[in-house]
């Protein structure tokens, strides 16, 4: 039986103070949760909750509206857990309120603002138990209750999980329905490990291995509503992952969040029983997305059609959709797949993400978002407030609240450190706790300073991550320079006896690199990225207009000396520099150097191929920074020679 190798650090035992996250978590605390509080009231969310509340206008069911109230609790739960907030816990209060009265006599949560048919419940039901719904609710139980020890939430929620165990399941009589929308799977996951209730583990069990199974269970529901079965409104069963048992699959297809909830799930099951074979389905997957469905921000599911996935290396740049959610739900799996195995090739995708893709989704202000998060844009993609399925602000401000549980885990021998975030953590290794404390402005730059304090001395390993992208570090035990360790997949790991104050200093290399995507990749064929450290940059039109050492303010430049930036062209030998600039959006290490840009053609739309450059100077910022300035173009994919 396998059993997961590692356990996370829970966020209440790491503190962040590091200038990078700190920063950013301040700024979600302070600006992203009140203002999604603030955008509920407006928009009728907390209304809706209200007994008796009718909508003015005719409205979809609100699936999202209530998963998006669930996630801001567990965003608000997370976020008093590092931070106590009593107005915080106030509202969490008045939310709880609501919903408890929303709750029917047998446990069922309706869905929808008012009660439905009994006819219409089971399918609202089955919608219901879905990422934004159920798995919501019970995540934010979870999270409510391990801030506060509050129980009212966390008691809603088994009686919905309940109720869910009464209709749905193997045993006769049971319906073998699962959920449309994954997500349920690893929130009932959770709610095992708060509760105890095994229960609720196998339910989740049971909902993974139904997935797929013939005869296919929305096929007969169709026929039981006297509908027609091959009119599934997604079109296909890829679409939510339920064309074949998941144990079959080795391709990631269809919606992307939906997968990346269905994997996470997946991972979870296959670490509670101990299921070899669940576990190898989703190594087969992960492989099949990381070698050739991922970009290189770590963003997932190239299309807006099925707001997933196509073929691979399908990755085009300037119509990526990339959700927010879909790189979010990446890096719920690859914490999860960690944790069996402390592999590097899961905190790298994991960091990619998070560095790129998933903080791109958040302006540097904390107001603004995007859903889609394209590697070029011609200036007209902006960041909104809102968004009529707003799942993805509540989400990546719960993630944000969340980052101290992505930093640390523990075994029995060993103190792993999977991301250099600033703060200190408490760890339970060779039987007692040892206190950790990282110093470092990562991602900025590469020095990492480890303090370890054991209670007593004691003999354990300290495991420190070496990323992919890194081709040197060097490493100081208590000043001294250590003989070379080699990293084993992904990690340094120091044994001997630590006592406290014992300080291990950590120096990444972090080189300017230019990247090349798989020739497969069409899209991105003789182009580079700029990467330094886990951070992926891009041109902005703002910084990009003019040679960047003139200063003129952007109105004032003329259209004329515009250079769109796909007539960029960054040689591969380019010189560039790394430079920190306190003040561009707020501190960033911006990438300068030499490059050409094409010549203008006179007008002519095809002419001798002979070149015609001319030397420009680019300016590139970390691509989660773009779009916090003007508006303009962007590009992550920059033309080089070859
Ligand atoms: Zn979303």
């Amino acid at each position: 039986m396998i059993k997961k190798e590692l356990t996370p650090v829970h966020l209440s035992n790491v503190t962040i103070d590091g200038p990078f996250w700190a920063q950013r978590i301040k700024i979600n605390r302070e600006r992203t949760i009140p203002r999604l509080y603030k955008i509920f009231e407006e928009k009728g969310q907390i209304n809706s909750l209200k007994p008796g509340w009718e909508p003015s206008t005719v409205l979809e069911p609100h699936h999202f509206w209530y998963g998006s109230v669930y996630q801001w609790i567990e965003a608000a739960s997370y976020s008093i857990t590092t931070h106590p907030d009593a107005q915080f816990e106030s509202l969490i209060d008045g939310l709880v309120k609501l919903i408890v009265k929303r709750q029917q006599p047998d446990g069922y949560m309706p869905s929808y603002y008012k009660d439905v048919q009994v006819e219409k419940r089971l399918r609202m039901h089955l919608q219901s138990i879905r990422g934004g719904l159920s798995g919501g609710l019970f995540e934010a139980a979870v999270a409510y209750f391990q801030a506060t020890s509050k129980r009212t939430l966390l008691d809603i929620s088994c009686r919905h999980a309940d109720y869910s165990d009464t209709v749905f399941g193997g045993e006769p009589g049971k319906k073998r329905g699962y959920p449309e929308h994954e997500g349920t799977e690893m929130s009932l996951i959770k709610l095992h490990q708060a509760t105890g209730e095994k229960r609720y583990a196998n339910l989740a069990k049971f909902f993974i291995d139904e997935r797929g199974q013939l005869p296919h269970y929305f096929d007969r529901e169709a026929i039981e509503q006297g509908e027609d079965p091959t009119h599934f409104w997604a079109g296909t069963y890829e679409y939510n992952q339920s064309h074949k048992p998941v144990r079959e699959q080795n391709e990631v297809v269809g919606h992307a969040v939906r997968a990346m909830y269905l994997y996470s799930g997946m991972a979870d099951v296959a670490a509670e029983f101990g299921d070899e074979e669940l576990r190898a389905a989703c190594d087969r997957l992960w492989n099949d997305l990381t070698s050739t469905k991922m970009y290189i921000t770590g963003g997932i599911g190239p299309t807006r059609y099925n707001e997933g996935f196509t073929k691979d290396y399908d990755l085009p740049n300037e119509t990526a959709y990339a959700e927010t959610c879909a790189a979010i739900g990446l890096v719920f799996w690859a914490h999860r797949m960690l944790q069996f195995e402390c592999d590097g090739r899961y905190a790298d995708v994991m960091e990619r993400a998070l560095y790129n893709g998933v903080i791109s989704g958040v302006s540097l202000d904390g107001e603004k978002f995007f859903y889609q998060n394209p590697l070029t844009s011609l200036g007209g993609v902006q960041r909104k407030q809102w968004f009529e399925c707003p799942c993805c602000p509540p989400n990546i401000a719960r993630l944000i609240a969340s980052l101290g549980n992505y930093v640390y885990s523990q075994s029995k021998t060993d103190a792993i450190v999977h991301l250099y975030v600033g703060g200190t953590a408490s760890l339970r290794v060779a039987g007692q706790t040892v206190g950790l404390r990282i110093d470092t402005r990562y991602p900025w730059d590469g020095k990492v300073v480890v303090t370890v304090k054991p209670e007593t001395p004691a003999s354990f390993g300290l495991k420190l991550r070496i990323p992919a992208w890194c081709g040197e570090f060097s490493l100081k035990v208590n000043g001294k320079e250590t003989e070379s360790i080699k990293p084993q997949c992904g990690y340094i790991r120091i044994e001997r006896e630590w006592r406290a104050d014992d300080c291990v200093e950590l120096t990444l290399s972090m080189p300017i690199e230019l990247v090349r995507a798989h020739p497969n990749v069409r899209e991105d064929l003789g182009c580079v990225a700029i990467q330094r450290g886990p951070l992926v940059y891009c041109l902005e039109q703002v910084d990009n207009n003019v040679p960047p050492y003139l200063v003129v303010p952007p109105e004032e430049v003329k259209l004329a000396n515009r250079v769109p930036l796909n007539r960029i062209v960054l040689p591969q030998d380019a010189k560039l520099e790394a430079r920190f600039e306190p003040d561009l959006l707020d501190g960033v290490v911006m990438i300068c150097g030499d490059a050409v840009h094409d010549l203008d053609s006179d007008d002519q739309l095809y002419r001798l191929a002979k070149e015609q450059r001319k030397c420009f100077k680019i300016t590139a910022i970390p691509y989660f920074a773009w779009n916090n300035r003007k508006s303009g173009e962007m590009r992550v994919w920059i033309r080089s020679d070859a």
